[in-house]
């Protein structure tokens, strides 16, 4: 009877998910895709937590407070995460978490084919297969993820590893998995030692590959990630026999493959090298021309800047990661009410990979209650520079980089970016001549029509509001 009032709830919570997801979407119904998420979440728990005590051989108390202790730990170090991290951290927090599905579909599936060996059945063969693939995609998201946070969290340097012949490594480790998978079908009996070796070169496969991406290819390991955590889940949900994880699995599973996709035609990289895993390496070129310097920049000052401003009819701030972590938005949400106040045309132009994950920068302007509907995404205002006065470029770098477009040798060519330079003026806040996330030089910096504002994004827009 629990069981299938469980099943029914579980039908329910899988609905939830996928307006949740429909919801995050769009800023106007971001809030309430959270909400519907959390409300599945908690069905799916009580589900789970009836479903637990009807099936399980223990004493229904002792499975319920086993469920509640690990549930409160679970929850003491999320809430505490959450609350410590900062928005610059969450990129390699949200990577440091997808290498926790990773880790639970391996121990999900040595759980799984330890208890059916005891009961000499091996649960058949698609079940053998369902474990190996399942431990094989968890321990490939476990390290890939775990590289991808050291990355992020510049504890590991960001510049890709590029060993001979590791397109061919790959697939090698590939090809000697797929060997093991037929062993262990074959004979289930000693298939601890197939899973043993499949899992140690998961692992390594999972390294290498996420070592072989680097600079500003970054974002879309991030969302790749997400998307293999959602596969290793979907996983350990055919293992368990559960359809709510295997449901949501694959929701994650496909909508970060979705946003993979997106983010690789914004960054103008191929889907299919990223998936796998040999992408933006072209000979460790990330830092290529970095020390360049490609002529004299000008200098401008917080009262000059609102000076132009005060003439300015038509004004586009490009936020970039900089403002993030300046913390600039308060004041740039400030200086944009004043300067609407005074029938100027602000808007936001957002680059799709701003900042250290993708919407970073749509997060921080809700967060200063900037109104949603003068933030535009690139394709929108990218038309719109040559008609405009001024554009603040505010701790935004490698997206407003126009060698991207010009220079075909560059390591970030090809990609989109925000074509700053065709507006009338543009002043770049930043603290130095420093190259941005890429390591790459912006001849931006040296155009005629382009003035630099040093100095701390937030103390800058301060002065400038002061100013005006
Ligand atoms: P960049 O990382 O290219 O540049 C940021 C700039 O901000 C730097 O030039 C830095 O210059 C400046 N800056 C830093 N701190 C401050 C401060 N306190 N005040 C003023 N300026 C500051 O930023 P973009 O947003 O343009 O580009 C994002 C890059 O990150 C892209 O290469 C993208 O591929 C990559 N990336 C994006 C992810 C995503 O999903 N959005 C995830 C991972 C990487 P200075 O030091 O001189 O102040």
């Amino acid at each position: 009877m629990l069981t299938h009032l469980a099943q029914a709830v579980y039908v329910v919570a899988a609905v939830l998910f996928i307006l949740s997801l429909a919801g995050l979407s769009r800023q106007t119904s971001a809030r309430r895709g959270v909400t519907l998420g959390m409300i599945g979440m908690v069905l799916a728990l009580g589900a789970t937590v009836m479903l637990a005590a009807d099936q399980s051989e223990r004493p229904v108390g002792v499975t319920i407070a086993l469920i509640i202790a690990v549930l409160a730990i679970g929850a003491a170090i999320g809430a505490w995460r959450a609350r410590s991290v900062e928005m610059t951290q969450m990129p390699e927090l949200i990577a440091i978490l997808h290498s926790f599905v990773g880790l639970a579909a391996v121990a999900v599936g040595f759980d799984s084919y330890l208890t059916e060996r005891a009961h000499a059945g091996y649960g058949g063969s698609v079940h053998l297969v369902e474990v190996f693939l399942g431990i094989l995609i968890g321990a490939v998201t476990f390290t890939g993820s775990i590289v991808a946070y050291l990355k992020l969290s510049a504890k590991m340097r960001s510049a890709p590893l590029t060993l001979p012949g590791r397109n061919w490594l790959n697939l090698g480790a590939l090809v000697v998995c797929a060997g093991l998978l037929v062993w262990f079908v074959v004979d289930p009996a000693n298939g601890l030692v197939a899973l043993g070796i499949m899992t140690v070169i998961a692992l390594l496969l999972g390294y290498h590959m996420v070592a072989a991406i680097g600079g500003g290819d970054m974002p879309v390991v991030v969302s790749m990630l997400n998307s293999y955590s959602g596969w290793a889940a979907a996983a350990a949900g055919f293992m368990l026999g559960n359809d709510l994880l295997i449901v949501t699995g694959a929701l994650v599973g496909s909508s970060g493959a979705i946003l993979s996709y997106i983010m690789c035609q914004a960054m103008n990289r191929s889907f299919v090298s990223v998936i796998l895993g040999g992408f933006g390496s072209d000979g460790g070129a990330v830092a290529a021309g970095s020390a360049d310097v490609q002529g004299e920049h000008r200098e401008i000052l917080a009262d000059g800047v609102a000076d132009l401003l005060r003439t300015a009819k038509s004004v586009i701030i490009t936020p970039g990661y900089g403002m993030a972590v300046a913390k600039a938005q308060y004041p740039v949400a400030d200086l944009v009410a004043r300067l609407r106040a005074q029938g100027v045309e602000v808007r936001f132009g957002v680059h799709p990979v701003a900042g250290r994950l993708p919407g970073h920068m749509n997060v921080l302007l809700a967060e200063a209650k900037v109104p949603y509907d003068i933030v535009l995404e690139m394709d929108e205002i990218n038309g719109d520079f040559a008609d405009t006065d001024v554009v603040l470029v505010i701790g935004a770098n490698d997206t407003v980089n126009p060698a991207a477009l010009d220079d075909p040798g560059s390591p970030i060519a090809g990609m989109p970016v925000l074509e700053v330079w065709h507006a009338k003026h543009v002043i770049v806040f930043k603290r130095s001549m420093a190259t941005g996330y890429a390591g790459v030089q912006n001849p931006l910096f040296f155009k005629e029509n382009t003035q630099m504002l040093f100095g701390d994004a937030k103390d800058q827009v301060e002065k400038i509001v002061h100013a005006l």
